[in-house]
C-alpha cells in the first residue's frame, strides 16, 4: 500500500491525467494506453481484488466507468469500447490496486484480445454448473 502507485496518484503525490473524481473513486488516463483515451477507474480505498470491494464502492465504480466510457468513446470518435478488469497475475493484473480499464476501440486499431472458444466435453458442463451454483 505504501508503495502503491495508484494510491500515490490518488493522494496527488505523483501526477496523472485526471478525468473525474468523487469521494469514493478517481479516473485518469492510462500512461501506456492500448489506444489513446484508454482510461482507468479506481476506488480511493486500497484493495487488490474486485472481490474486496464493498457494494457502495462497486456501484460508484461501475457508474463512473459507464460515464467515462461514454465520454472516452465520444471524445476519441470510437464506435466501440472494451471494459476490462484483471484480478491476479494469471489474469494480467500488474498493479495490485483494483481498477477498471475503459479502452476505446476502432475496427482498424490493430488490437486483439485473442479470445479463444473452447468446448465442454461430454458430462463436463453440468457438474461445473452445480459447483458454481452451490457457491452462490
Ligand atoms: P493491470 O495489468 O494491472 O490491469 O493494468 C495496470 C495498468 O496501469 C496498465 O495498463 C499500465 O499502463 C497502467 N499504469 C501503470 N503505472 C501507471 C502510472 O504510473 N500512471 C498511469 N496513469 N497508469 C499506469
Ligand atoms: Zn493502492
Amino acid at each position: 500500500m505504501g508503495e502503491c502507485i495508484f494510491c500515490k496518484i490518488i493522494a496527488g503525490e505523483i501526477p496523472a491525467a485526471r478525468l473525474i473524481e468523487t469521494d469514493k473513486v478517481v479516473s485518469f488516463l492510462d500512461i501506456n494506453p492500448v489506444n489513446p483515451g484508454h482510461a482507468l477507474i479506481v476506488p480511493k480505498r486500497h484493495v487488490t481484488s474486485f472481490l474486496d470491494l464493498h457494494q457502495n464502492e462497486l456501484h460508484v465504480l461501475m457508474f463512473i466507468a459507464r460515464r467515462v466510457a461514454a465520454a472516452v468513446a465520444e471524445a476519441t470518435e470510437s464506435p466501440a469500447f472494451n471494459i476490462l478488469q484483471n484480478n491476479g497475475r494469471a489474469a494480467g493484473q500488474i498493479i495490485d490496486h483494483v481498477h477498471i480499464h475503459v479502452i476505446p476501440r476502432r475496427p482498424d486499431d490493430g488490437f486483439s484480445l485473442g479470445w479463444r472458444q473452447l468446448s465442454y466435453g461430454e458430462g463436463e458442463l453440468e457438474p461445473l454448473r452445480k459447483a458454481i451454483t452451490a457457491r452462490l
